[in-house]
């Protein structure tokens, strides 16, 4: 199987990540995409970030009804903060004879490569990296055989703008899916004390 592997904090799921997930399955005929929300940081972040439970719900109710999408506890379910290098190698360990596909954003993209441990993640994964408006996808240094960049429908939407229009009492339909327009209502998120909606992190 061809597996793509979407990590994130999906504080709340977007159609963003929806638009870039369904369209590097189709483009790289993947055979499922997994989304992965990442662990609760355990260290005072810089932001406050919805408990994991919030995110991983959030998440299943966005993709349920597309089949060839699936959501994995990995990330939450391990103590300490997300590395992809753990979330790829738990991924692997679950589904040794599938070739993994890691999707992520020109943002993240970027981030990745900074990293000592580089080397290491290209032997788990091929690395797509898809375009979003406001980030350079340059592809300055990147190992060719390992990472590939994709153009995807431009999508201008973060989560951390999704959060801000809640907190503002602007509405999120159509930046988000239904059912997470209602989950977020449901359960107030974004709107509380905690929510610090601007801190783009
Ligand atoms: P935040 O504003 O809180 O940082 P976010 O919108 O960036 O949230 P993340 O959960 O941080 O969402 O992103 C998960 C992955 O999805 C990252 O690889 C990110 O680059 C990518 N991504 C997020 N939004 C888009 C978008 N509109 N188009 C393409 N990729 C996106
Ligand atoms: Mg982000």
């Amino acid at each position: 199987m061809r597996l793509g592997v979407m990590g994130g904090t999906f504080d709340p799921i977007h159609h963003g990540h929806l638009v870039a997930a369904s369209e590097v399955q189709s483009r790289f005929a993947l055979d499922e995409v997994v989304f992965v929300p990442t662990g609760q940081p355990w260290q005072k972040a810089d932001r406050y970030v919805s408990p994991a439970e919030d995110r991983y719900l959030m998440t299943v109710i966005a993709t349920a009804s597309n089949p060839r999408f699936t959501v994995s506890r990995v990330d939450i379910d391990r103590a300490g903060p997300t590395y992809t290098i753990d979330t790829l190698r738990d991924i692997r360990a679950e589904r040794p004879d599938d070739e993994l596909f890691f999707i992520t954003g020109a943002d993240a993209l970027a981030e990745i490569l900074s990293w000592k441990d580089a080397e290491q993640l290209w032997e788990l994964a091929h690395f797509i990296g898809v375009t979003r408006p406001g980030h350079e996808l340059s592809d300055k240094g990147l190992p060719e055989q390992r990472v590939t960049l994709q153009e995807v429908p431009a999508m201008a939407i973060s989560s951390t703008d999704c959060r801000a229009r809640v907190a503002d009492g602007e509405p999120v339909w159509y930046l988000v899916p239904d059912g997470v327009v209602q989950y977020i209502n449901k359960y107030r998120l974004y709107a509380g004390p905690h929510a610090d909606p601007r801190d783009d992190t």
